[in-house]
């Protein structure tokens, strides 16, 4: 049996059909064919930090968690084959990761932006591996 679920991107909370927006991210829903056996990409974030993206795809990797990356100066491309584009628009990064890890990516995601946060306010201490 499968069947349409609607879920968060960002907090990966399930929805039954008819609700377009998630109650606690306040983000739109997406759509994804939920079978027993498959476990589908899902859109985790669109960055245009290499900094910030280096960093998360680091932790998902000691995390083990699957992922795919879509990354350049020419997405628009990706998505309309008649786009002309002469010269290189702003870096961006589109990443996806698999559904059933979508939580754990999701946190990890939260927590990079979270600790970049901090290490941008003045006085804040350097991370360890910056000093050795
Ligand atoms: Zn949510």
């Amino acid at each position: 049996m499968s069947e349409i679920i609607r879920l968060c991107p960002r907090c990966g909370a399930e929805y039954r059909e008819g609700f377009s927006i998630c109650s606690d991210c306040h983000v739109p829903l997406v759509s994804r064919l939920d079978t027993e056996a498959g476990d589908p990409l899902v859109p985790l974030a669109m960055e245009t930090s290499f900094d910030l993206v280096a960093e998360l795809l680091d932790r998902f990797e000691k995390k083990a968690i699957p992922y795919v990356i879509e990354a350049g100066t020419a997405l628009r491309c990706l998505d309309d084959e008649t786009a002309a584009l002469y010269e290189p628009e702003d870096w961006q990064a589109r990443i996806y990761v698999v559904s059933s890890r979508q939580k754990d990516a999701a946190g990890i995601l939260a927590d990079v932006k979270f600790r970049r946060q901090l290490e941008r306010l003045p006085g804040a201490p350097r991370r360890q591996e910056e000093d050795q």
